[in-house]
């Protein structure tokens, strides 16, 4: 016998239980975004290899070791989308939606990156991307985390469950300065520094900040920081926006090795960190990225946006939405010869007239007994029973599944009309 064929190992199914929840909270998410004024945009899953190279940088973990990438049957190199950023501004780009205009726009779906699977590390995840352009002032950095925090509100977490982090990453000029700076000091310290480390130190030394090897932090914390490089300006937006946040009485922690994988970020960046997810906790992430249009071929335009690991959310929203579920209304129960066909013409009528109300229809026949048993595990409300008797007098027995409440027979009118009043108590 051959044997079965499994998933690809981190890319997962969600059962029906946890995908309507998933639903739940997705239809939450989007709330929100549509309260802010954000409009929905959807671009392709595969993008030309080359974007992401260009954009994320060649250097970073993502382009060098994490992308599915391959070559096509018409040999175009191509990639699974490893982010949104950078296919956003390519589709703004070509689209003409980025000249002269400001835009805020957000999408939501699977992203692709080979990384060793763990908790709350897959191949296959799901992020809500938020992108906004044409926005230079501080005032978009705290509407974006003000957007954030509101995510949270909505979905039930106390504040304190996740943590503010912000710092910036200054212009391009500064950066260089830092930068060299840096490789100076590291070089100085280029025995205590690991593999993984010395190969970043002339390719990507600000990624070393980022390193959890405990010996390589440890030479880490007095390295030069970039806050000491700044220019004037990048630090009075880093200030304004603190201002900002502390006006709005946002509690946030200036982390200045906080630095962010991918190389198109400049001044603000931000993570909201979970301490309940172990190593994982990262659940939002994102930033300014005012060159990044420019690099891509368009008309320099300020830019910043951010994106929430939907599984990492998930996981701390999901035992407490247990009771959110949407629950079915009613199961169909019909009996006998004849039923069936004004079973269904009932079933329609309700669903036109009641929107809202959802009914399971049994298929299949079965004796009251089997039918009964499928309603009570589907987890309807109420069984509506269509048998022989009810059939010839026009009405229906209503029972209750799972209130204690005693059964009730109605006309096909009563029982419409009350389901289209609410007034049946379910
Ligand atoms: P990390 O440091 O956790 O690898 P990152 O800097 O690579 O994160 P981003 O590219 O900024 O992550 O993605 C934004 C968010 O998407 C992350 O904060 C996280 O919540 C989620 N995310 C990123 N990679 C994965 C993954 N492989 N599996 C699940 N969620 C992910
Ligand atoms: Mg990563």
């Amino acid at each position: 016998m051959s044997s079965n064929i499994q998933s690809i190992r981190g890319m997962h199914d969600f059962a029906p239980g946890p995908t309507e929840l998933l639903r739940v909270m997705e239809g939450k998410l989007i709330g929100v975004l549509k309260q802010y004024g954000y409009q929905e945009i959807r671009t392709p899953v595969v993008e030309k290899l080359e974007l992401f190279k260009r954009s994320i940088g060649e250097v970073t973990d993502i382009v060098e070791k994490e992308m599915y990438a391959f070559e096509d049957r018409g040999g175009d190199y191509l990639a699974l989308r490893p982010e949104g950023t950078a296919s956003t501004v390519r589709a703004g780009i070509q689209n003409g939606w980025l000249h002269n205009q400001q835009q805020r726009l957000w999408y939501m779906g699977p992203f692709f990156r080979r990384e060793r699977p763990q908790k709350g590390r897959y191949r296959q995840f799901h992020q809500l991307g938020v992108e906004t352009f044409g926005h230079a002032g501080p005032d978009m950095d705290a509407e974006l985390i003000l957007l954030s925090r509101s995510i949270w509100r909505v979905l039930g977490l106390p504040p304190e469950h996740l943590e503010l982090q912000i710092n910036t990453l200054g212009d391009p000029a500064a950066r260089a300065e830092h930068r060299s700076k840096l490789i100076e000091y590291l070089n100085d310290h280029h025995d205590r520094l690991d593999d993984d480390a010395k190969s970043r130190l002339e390719s990507n030394p600000l990624r070393i900040l980022d390193s959890k090897n405990p010996e390589v932090q440890a030479v880490v914390k007095s390295a030069p920081l970039l806050m000491d490089y700044l220019d004037e300006e990048a630090l009075q937006h880093f200030e304004a926006l603190k201002s900002q946040l502390t006006a709005l009485s946002i509690p946030f922690h200036v982390n200045p090795t906080l630095v962010r994988g991918l190389d198109y970020y400049n001044r603000t960046v931000f993570e909201w960190v979970s301490h309940s997810l172990g190593a994982q906790g990262t659940v939002c992430a994102g930033g300014r990225y005012d060159g990044l249009v420019e690099q891509l071929g368009a008309r320099a335009t300020p830019a910043a946006g951010f994106a929430i690991g939907i599984e990492r959310l998930f996981s701390l929203v999901e035992e407490h939405m247990a009771d959110q579920a949407p629950k079915l209304s009613a199961y169909l129960v019909a009996l006998g010869e004849g039923s069936s066909a004004a079973a269904f013409a009932l079933a329609e009528r309700i669903r036109e007239q009641q929107p809202t109300f959802t009914v399971q229809m049994n298929c299949g026949g079965g004796s009251i007994k089997s039918q009964m048993k499928r309603a009570d595990r589907s987890g309807a409300q109420v069984a509506l029973i269509l048998g022989e008797s009810e059939l010839e007098r026009g009405l229906v027995t209503v029972k209750f599944l799972q209130q204690d409440q005693p059964q009730q027979q109605l006309s096909l009118d009563q029982l419409v009309i009350q389901i289209t009043e609410n007034s049946l108590g379910v």
